[in-house]
């Protein structure tokens, strides 16, 4: 099919909000903000991955004891706690003392737990290995199929065992093992978009989970694979007009657009 021919293009974002909730594709499609503000659960992620960026720096340069690595850690969280304001000022320029105060403690307490995850990972698969699976060859890059009708952009590629692989940054809770589903979601779609892009397989991706100092790898199997193409179909059948049936989520008591979406439900009602 040609490209003009198709919907409008996705992106990896709109997959994950369709992981989230459907509808929330079909209204940020139309100009409605996501976060409206930073709260402090945002901020604490927000310092979390900033922090998760300098792992590398830190892993290589530093003599690897638990004590060393959470001074080491600490010093590149003040840091970003002074770095973070000039990166977002729009964002930062409303935030409340509170907030900001709140934010910084929820994530400064996740310091000696980081501390003691990077150093068991360390003794378990070595400093070389490690450093392979944290360090960018690239960060951020912007990556888009036209075959695919899809963009995306991974926190790094990273090269591990001959291949470079996408990795991705998530500053939320982390399973016992392996990955969240929405996470193996979010990784095969980028593994699929590189493969498009280099012509090469990519047999695997990595998860950070930044707030834990835990790094998972994800084999990309053919069943992910399947479920990536059938959520892109979806999602193009929204960027396009479709809304989605509302259904009773679990995110719905604290979702920014519940105001619109039983006004968009009752309204709809009233024609079906
Ligand atoms: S209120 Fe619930 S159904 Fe509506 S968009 Fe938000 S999460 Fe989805």
């Amino acid at each position: 099919m040609p490209a003009d021919s198709r919907n409008p293009e996705i992106s990896v974002s709109d997959l994950l909000l369709y992981i989230n909730c459907p509808r929330r594709v079909y209204f940020v499609n139309r100009g409605f903000e996501l976060f409206p503000e930073i709260n402090a659960s945002r901020l604490e992620r927000m310092l979390l991955k900033e922090l998760s960026l300098t792992y590398p720096e830190i892993v290589r340069e530093c003599s690897l004891n638990a004590d060393n690595l959470r001074k080491e850690l600490e010093t590149a969280f003040n840091q970003a706690c002074e770095d973070l304001p000039l990166m977002f000022p729009r964002e930062f320029a409303c935030i409340e003392k509170e907030t900001l105060e709140e934010g910084d403690a929820r994530a400064r307490a996740k310091i000696p737990e980081i501390a003691a995850n990077l150093l068991k990972g360390l003794e378990e698969f070595g400093k070389d290995s490690m450093l392979a699976a944290l360090t960018p060859v690239k960060t951020e890059p912007i990556i888009s199929s036209e075959r695919l009708n899809l963009k995306g952009s991974p926190s790094k590629l990273v090269y591990f065992e001959n291949v470079t692989v996408p990795s991705i940054i998530k500053p939320g809770s982390c399973p016992i093992q392996g990955v969240w589903a929405s996470d193996r979601i979010h990784a095969t779609a980028l593994a699929l978009l590189l493969e498009t892009e280099s012509g090469k397989e990519v047999p695997f991706a990595f998860v950070e989970y930044v707030s834990f100092g835990l790094l998972r790898k994800v084999v990309i199997r053919s069943s992910d694979r399947r479920e990536v193409l059938k959520i892109c179909r979806r999602v193009e059948k929204i960027k396009a007009g479709f809304m989605p049936e509302k259904t009773e989520e679990k995110f719905c008591t604290e979702c920014t657009f519940s105001e619109h979406c039983i006004s968009e439900s009752s309204l709809m009602s009233k024609f079906f």
